[in-house]
């Protein structure tokens, strides 16, 4: 039986809770589809830190490294923090090490979930926020400096480091338009105040020449945050700035009922970790509530990813039929997350898309 190597890092608070219920669909469907996961679990996180000094041990890392790919749950606790003042997020330091330059934060709606906005028209939303993830404001990480007045953070915006996320935006646009999908990528930026924007979007408009048969446009962030909540359904594929894309993430979430429906993966060119777009939640922690759908739909994009990179079309049917079991789950009323007003806990949400697996 094919095999792939997965290194999972449940991580803290509803990390682990939402992680046992995604390695339990993800076995599922390698039994439904003939094909192995060798799952292999390694510490990290906030709570690591606190009782190691270390927040992602080197073999961990390594461990990341050499796998097929990355699982990941949540990390980082409100009250560890290192020496600076911030809390410990080993996240970033794995995007960072691994170069995973492409944050993908896909969001639909569901038949049988409520949604906060809707389409009078009935168009559903299904869009993808793809997020710089290695430079932009988040390159003044532990470089910031202050003195008694100020405090300076600087964005950085390299040529290189915006037309690869760009392609990547463009091709997951192509992609989706193969599938039926509109094809439209929005370029999200300020470049109307700052040069490193406008220097982005330069960069944007070369690349878009190189996608002919895909169509785009642009939007500052403002504005973007203002339509994202007016009229979603009419996005299909946005590329922006690490800052901007970690704010329209959280945004995004909140479209399709919460951040327990958001899966996301943080990809590069040899590497790829999937987790859902979810933090660590430590208000609900320990008490069986949190939604684990956004893990283990987090899960099924990275069968879809080992699909491509291997050429196994098992792998992506494997990802279809976690889909499906998932959307038969809501759809069917037999759970229904507490984000939505329901009474399902992480067990009840988890056995209704084991039954359909
Ligand atoms: P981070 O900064 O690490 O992304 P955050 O501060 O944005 O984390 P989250 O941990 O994502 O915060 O939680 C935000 C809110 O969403 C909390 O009220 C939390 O309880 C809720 N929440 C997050 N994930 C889930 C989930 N899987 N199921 C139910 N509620 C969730």
């Amino acid at each position: 039986m094919n095999s792939c190597s997965i290194a999972v890092l449940p991580g803290d608070g509803i990390g682990v809770e939402v992680m046992a219920a995604a390695l339990e669909v993800l076995h599922r469907t390698g039994t439904r589809i003939g094909r192995g996961f060798d799952t292999v679990t390694h510490p990290a996180g906030a709570q690591h830190f606190a009782d190691t000094g270390v927040a992602l041990p080197e073999p961990t890392l390594a461990a990341c490294r050499a796998a097929d790919a990355t699982l990941f749950g949540a990390m980082g606790l409100p009250h560890v923090r290192g020496a600076d003042g911030t809390e410990v997020i080993p996240q970033l330091d794995i995007r960072f090490a691994l170069d995973l330059y492409a944050g993908v934060r896909p969001v639909r709606t569901w038949p049988g979930l409520p949604v906060p906005l809707a389409d009078p028209r009935g168009t559903r939303i299904d869009l993808v926020l793809v997020r710089e993830n290695t430079e932009g404001l988040f390159f003044a990480r532990g470089r910031g400096t202050v003195d008694a007045d100020a405090a300076y953070d600087t964005m950085k915006i390299s040529r290189a480091g915006t037309a690869r996320v760009v392609d990547f935006a463009f091709r997951l646009a192509r992609l989706r338009k193969s599938q039926g999908r509109p094809g439209h990528v929005t370029n999200v930026d300020k470049a109307n105040v700052f040069r490193s924007m406008a220097f982005w979007r330069e960069v944007f408009h070369q690349r878009a020449a190189v996608f002919p048969d895909i169509a785009h446009g642009d939007a500052y962030v403002d504005a973007m945050a203002l339509n994202l909540v007016l009229k979603p359904w009419e996005y299909d594929v946005l590329v922006t700035e690490n800052m901007f894309g970690d704010i329209l993430s959280d945004l995004i979430a909140s479209l399709v009922g919460g951040m327990g429906m958001a899966p996301s993966a943080d990809i590069g060119d040899d590497h790829a970790l999937f987790q859902p777009a979810h933090g660590s939640a430590p208000d609900i922690a320990g008490q069986g509530i949190a939604n684990p759908t956004a893990m283990i739909l987090s899960a099924a994009m990275m069968l879809d990813w080992l699909a491509d990179r291997r050429g196994d079309a098992a792998l992506a049917d494997g990802a279809r039929a976690i889909e499906s079991a998932v959307q038969g789950a809501f759809e069917s009323g037999a759970v229904r997350p507490r984000e939505f007003g329901g009474a399902s806990g992480t067990t009840d949400i988890t056995r209704a898309v084991l039954e359909r697996l």
